[in-house]
């Protein structure tokens, strides 16, 4: 008998048999329809094999699907990821089949002359719209609007047999990149990393390369000019390009289209389901080259995977957290691994596990020393907030506003950072002391003054902002505290009230469109200052901008992250980054309250190496990543009794292993969102101990009830 191993989404660790019907032909990648319990779900095949005299009663395979089979590396990728972070296989599996959730595009209808037939009456009009369609077929309405006629005239011709209607199947074209296009001139150690890139690439084989450089140092250009000669080697080749937030992707399509004459595929959640579908389709026959995307791009099927580019690689972005839990920097090294590719690890501040493999000569280390052209790095100075603290009620002190308003007298461009959304972070009742937050929830409400609400950034809660105080009932006793920039932009436009001010968030600019307007307003000038949060801090060039603020440097540092300082670092060298990017100058200016902070004083010295080793020395002294491994498992439900007696059980059936501890289990870092109870325990193993065997073997020893939610975080990010 014939059994096939097939990978369907459901959270179990393996894969379901089927049994084989005679004359079916299955193979590993196939897509097949097979029966789970009354229904038919799509699954894919991971493994087809003969058996003999097995009695077991399989169900057979109903029919092998009408889609593409998936290539063999992909399949090997998406097992090997979901073994890597503990996930079901089947749910990885469909997180390749994504794709295709869309029905097909329906068919275009368009029209066309029948042989040589001629109308019966021939008109001004008439013959007007042969002339324009000559051999051609276009859609009907585009004809009578190219041929400047009335729709009546082509259903006429339609009648009267002149013309027909036919249907093309919409199979979307994607240009081949020419790689010659617009070639850019190169300065000296961007050819260098342009051409160890296309080396490997030429070469074939697994090749890992940090791309280290500041911001505005030509990373972008140097990948990009790998990728074109990768495309002249081998005209087949496909190219991904991951980047942290689909906001970015615009800019980048943009510059791509630019240099090679032909658009790039895009791939990410902002994509409509049927376009996916074709960018799915095309990949999977080798029709599309390159695709721009978020994370999950990923797990797309292609067929020749030569280069894979992570820009912003120590981007937090990366990670996903809900439903399948993986880090898509991590996961990229993974599939050019599989797929024997290049993978480029691009960044001007990587992440301390990307260095510390460069510094181990796991990963080529490609510098990029200044800025392209005479754009320089911003001058950074910390200012001493102890020295000249704001006003109450107020943040910008008084150097800073004086900063802006040197700024907008050059008419050049300031951009105040403070990462928080809203108006102000807190609201509290000056008679209880209460703090508002969203119904059995540990978040604060944050209030927003542009839509009037309270809102709770972790589950969406949203209620208007109350006359009493929902505690003690006190009245008129709600006082908002702190800033967000809402607040800030207010400050301002008190302080410079000619000044044209807007505010950048994920509030201002909830999708790719709006975020590419705010974007394109302040390339133009329109904008004096921007105020906004991290959603403004990467990737952008404003050549206008030349003072960067920012409004609470010591905010990162103070959680109780051990992964703050890092976080804290890429973020600020980022926001200041974006300083000086043309011909003009540009400074930073930090307020703080702690310039004695090793972080900060590294920032304005710029210097990246001294922050690096004084870090890194930290984590090793607790043997924390990159020294050793962690893995957190994270328990929740609506049954805070039953999450403790899981978490206890399981404190108590830890397989024995060296090298290794688990701590906890203890609240999780917010322990009660939306009325469900959060536990966690943490692992942490040496770099060389099978974190995920362990894992594996404890988790077998406990039954986990229906009521409980377990997430296993294998490399978490925060910790
Ligand atoms: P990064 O990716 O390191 O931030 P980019 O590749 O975006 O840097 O380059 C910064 C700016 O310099 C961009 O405007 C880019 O067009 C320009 N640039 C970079 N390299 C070159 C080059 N070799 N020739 C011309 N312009 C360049």
């Amino acid at each position: 008998m014939k059994v096939a191993s097939v990978l369907i989404p459901l959270p179990v660790s393996e894969a379901f048999d089927y049994e084989v019907p005679e004359g079916m032909d299955v193979a590993r990648g196939d897509q097949v329809a097979v029966p789970l319990g009354p229904r038919l779900i799509r699954g894919v095949v991971s493994e087809a094999r003969e058996t003999t005299g097995s009695n077991r009663r399989l169900k057979a395979i109903d029919h092998v699907l009408d889609d593409p089979r998936l290539p063999e590396r992909t399949v090997d990728f998406v097992e090997w990821a979901a073994r890597w972070t503990l996930s079901a296989p089947g749910e990885m599996a469909a997180a390749a089949l994504k794709g295709l959730r869309a029905p097909r595009p329906r068919p275009e209808r368009r029209v066309r002359r029948v042989g040589e037939r001629l109308p019966a009456r021939p008109t001004g009009p008439r013959t007007a719209v042969l002339e324009t369609l000559g051999e051609r077929s276009m859609p009907g309405p585009d004809l009578a609007r190219a041929a400047g006629v009335s729709s009546g005239v082509v259903k006429g011709l339609l009648d009267e047999g002149v013309l027909e209607t036919i249907e093309i199947e919409a199979v979307a074209a994607f240009d081949a990149p020419d790689p010659e296009h617009a070639p850019a001139v190169l300065n000296p150690d961007q050819a260098a990393a342009a051409t160890a890139i296309a080396a490997a690439t030429g070469k074939g084989g697994f090749a890992p390369f940090l791309l280290d450089g500041v911001t505005g140092s030509g990373k972008t250009e140097a990948y990009l000019e790998a990728a074109a000669r990768t495309l002249k080697v081998d005209p087949a080749a496909q190219i991904l390009i991951l980047l942290p937030e689909i906001a970015l992707t615009q800019d980048l399509i943009a510059r791509i289209t630019a240099r090679f004459g032909a658009a790039p595929a895009e791939w990410h959640s902002g994509v409509a389901p049927p376009r996916r579908r074709q960018v799915w389709e095309a990949v999977v026959a080798g029709r599309c080259n390159i695709v721009v995307g978020a994370r999950s791009a990923l797990f797309l099927p292609f067929v020749n995977l030569r280069l894979v580019v992570v820009d912003e690689e120590h981007d937090g972005s990366f990670k996903q957290d809900e439903g399948l839990v993986y880090h898509g920097r991590d996961l990229a090294v993974a599939r050019a691994r599989i797929e024997g590719a290049t993978v480029v690890l691009a960044s001007a501040t990587p992440s301390l596990e990307t260095l510390w493999n460069a510094h181990q000569g796991r990963y080529g280390w490609l510098k990029l020393a200044a800025r392209h052209g005479t754009a320089v790095l911003p001058e950074v100075s910390l200012l001493d907030l102890r020295a000249c603290p704001p006003d109450p009620q107020t943040w910008l002190s008084q150097p800073l506003r004086e900063a802006i308003g040197e700024t907008l007298l050059r008419g050049e461009q300031t951009l105040l950072f403070l990462n928080r959304r809203g108006y102000a972070p807190v609201v509290l009742c000056r008679a209880c002391g209460h703090r508002l937050t969203a119904p059995d929830t540990d978040s604060w409400l944050v209030e927003h003054r542009y839509t009037g609400r309270l809102i709770c950034h972790l589950t969406g809660f949203t209620m208007a902002r109350p006359k009493h105080c929902p505690s003690c009932g006190a009245a008129d006793s709600l006082v908002s505290v702190g800033p967000g920039v809402e607040r800030v932009e207010e400050e301002v436009r008190q302080l410079f009230p000619e000044a044209r001010t807007a505010v950048f968030s994920s509030d201002t600019a909830p999708d790719a469109r709006s975020a590419r307007a705010l974007i394109q307003r302040m390339t133009d000038g329109e904008i004096d200052i921007l105020v906004a949060t991290q959603a403004a801090a990467k990737g952008h060039n404003f050549p206008r901008l030349t003072l960067v603020g920012v409004v609470d440097a010591d905010l990162g540092l103070r959680g109780g992250d051990l992964r703050a300082a890092e976080r804290t670092f890429q973020l600020l060298t980022q926001a200041t980054g974006r300083a000086g990017r043309a011909d003009r100058p540009g400074r930073a200016v930090l307020q703080t309250w702690t310039p004695e902070h090793p972080v900060l004083m590294a920032l304005a010295a710029g210097d990246r190496d001294a922050f690096v080793a004084a870090e890194l020395a930290e984590r090793e002294a607790a043997f924390l990543p990159p020294w050793g491994r962690l893995a957190a498992i994270i328990l929740s439900s609506e049954n805070a009794v039953a999450v403790e007696k899981l978490a206890r059980e399981l404190a108590g059936s830890i397989p024995n292993a060296g090298r290794l501890e688990v701590y906890g289990p203890a609240d999780a870092p917010l322990a009660l969102v939306r009325g469900r109870r959060r536990k966690r325990l943490l692992v942490r193993a040496d770099r060389d101990v099978d974190l995920q065997g362990f894992l594996r073997a404890w988790l077998a020893r406990v039954k986990v009830p229906g009521s409980v939610r377990l997430t296993v975080d294998v490399d978490p990010y925060s910790f």
